[in-house]
């Protein structure tokens, strides 16, 4: 099928393969999407349609109050067998694994995570070992993660990373969604947020460096977006279509990581802002914000640094003199400096890439040149920070870096150095490459309100 260009409801999208404009073959396995209110009911039908005999549900003392006895209920009343765990060793390591393994019927056909986060990891990973499809009936939406491939299970004592499996189907039903704290549901809309500076990232990188790009799927969680941000006022009243809204954007952000096979259309530089935060936690051996409050704020200082490029006269010479003065092993320096022990791998990544070298960024400084007012008109399409700022605010979640403990030096070290944690092209690197990213980011510090500047006020930056 060809890849609409206007585009469709997000099952259009679903466990169907596409050919695109943009020369690349698109898909997502994903196969069943039910949000809304009251479609926890559906749950025996999808079963019955796609033919599974018996389940295995995981929940915890938590989801099993919020939604496992209610799915018990429906599932009994359907006449469908069924078992549920509830986990009581809550580290979601290989203790857990092995109580899902000791708890799971033999004949198991079905597995289904009641929950989101944790659970839903743990259950993407167990049930991709045990070569059983699984379900998520989601009891928050916080982040976008629903779609992904890949889950964080703690082995050995340490988060790692490992290969699992999408969901063959989620469910978001939105009477119990409308029952997660407000935290919760603005780190889910701070991570949809998000989305407007990273496919402004994805179309500035389309235009400074012919990067491959696929319009239909970064019109596809453009539009969604968009919609999300013309309801969001209705999120601190809870309203259902505002919550609905947010849980279907999280899930379509997912498959359209899925479609394109990466995580270009999702993840820019207000993630790799969260990234470098969460870094410096863990070096800290502290717990950092959740990652949907954390891209919220991301989003918030990138929108702000735009906004003070717009107002700035670009000198391109400047910009090449700089680019000339690029001096690696001071760079290094510097990073070993922001990065402390993850250096290593920031430098190595440097060193395969060469993103910061001499001869691309003056290639890409005449590229800015000649195409600045395209460029431009991008950058003044991105929703306002005050905008944003005050529908975190409305949540009462944080919106600003003080209030998830960025104090000011690691904010001007994210500013700098945040952007070498991927080789991605960013605002964070154009910016850099203009040689404007010291100065715009400290007139950033400058401006944030005061409690942040008094409270920070060391004098190592400004
Ligand atoms: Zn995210
Ligand atoms: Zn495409």
């Amino acid at each position: 099928m060809k890849m609409p260009k206007i585009p469709e409801d997000l099952s259009f999208y679903l466990n169907q393969r596409f050919v695109c404009d943009c020369g690349k073959e698109h898909y997502a396995p994903l196969r069943a999407v039910r949000v809304g209110s009251g479609v926890l009911d559906e749950l025996p039908s999808i079963i019955r349609l796609m033919g599974y005999q018996s389940l295995y549900l995981i929940s915890d003392p938590v989801t099993y109050q919020i939604a496992g006895e209610r799915c018990v209920h429906i599932l009994e009343n359907a006449g469908i067998p069924h078992k549920i765990t509830k986990l009581t060793h809550l580290g979601f390591d290989e203790a857990t694994l092995g109580e899902l393994t000791i708890q799971m019927p033999k004949d198991c056909d079905l597995v289904i995570a009641v929950g989101t986060g944790a659970i839903n990891d743990v259950t993407r990973y167990f049930s991709f070992k045990l070569n059983r499809p699984f379900f998520t009936i989601a009891t928050a939406a916080p982040m976008d993660g629903f779609a992904s491939s890949i889950a964080a299970i703690q082995t050995n004592h340490l988060k790692t990373t490992y290969e699992a499996q999408t969901p063959t189907a989620i469910i978001g039903d939105t009477d119990i969604l409308k029952n997660a704290p407000y935290p919760m549901i603005a780190a889910g809309l701070g991570d949809l947020l998000g989305k407007f500076t990273c496919l402004c990232d994805w179309k500035l990188s389309r235009v400074i460096n012919g990067e491959h790009y696929c319009e239909n799927i970064v019109e596809m969680v453009e539009v969604c977006v968009r919609k999300v941000l013309s309801s969001a006022e209705g999120a601190k009243d809870r309203n259902p279509e505002t919550l609905g809204a947010i849980m279907e954007g999280l899930v379509l952000t997912g498959v359209a990581m899925s479609l394109y096979g990466n995580s270009r259309p999702a993840s820019g530089c207000e993630h790799h802002m969260s990234h470098y935060w969460e870094m410096m936690f863990e070096q800290a051996g502290k717990r950092p914000a959740p990652h949907g409050i954390q891209v919220g704020v991301g989003t918030v200082l990138i929108l702000k640094l735009v906004e003070a490029l717009r107002t700035y006269e670009v000198d391109f010479a400047a910009a090449r003199v700089f680019a000339q003065q690029y001096d690696q092993s001071s760079w290094e320096a510097e990073i070993r400096e922001a990065y402390g022990p993850a250096a290593h791998g920031v430098i190595e990544m440097e060193l395969s890439s060469g993103k910061n070298a001499v001869d691309s960024h003056l290639v890409r400084i005449d590229v800015m040149e000649q195409h600045w007012d395209e460029i431009l008109a991008m950058l003044s399409a991105l929703p306002s920070s005050n905008h944003v700022m005050s529908l975190l605010s409305s949540l009462e979640a944080p919106c600003l870096p003080n209030q998830i403990g960025i104090d000011a030096i690691m904010l001007k070290n994210t500013f700098l150095y945040c952007k070498e944690v991927r080789n991605r092209y960013t605002i964070l690197q154009m910016i850099w490459d203009l040689g404007l990213l010291d100065h715009l980011s400290n007139k950033v510090i400058e401006n944030l309100p005061d409690s942040f500047v008094e409270a920070n006020s060391e004098p190592k930056i400004g």
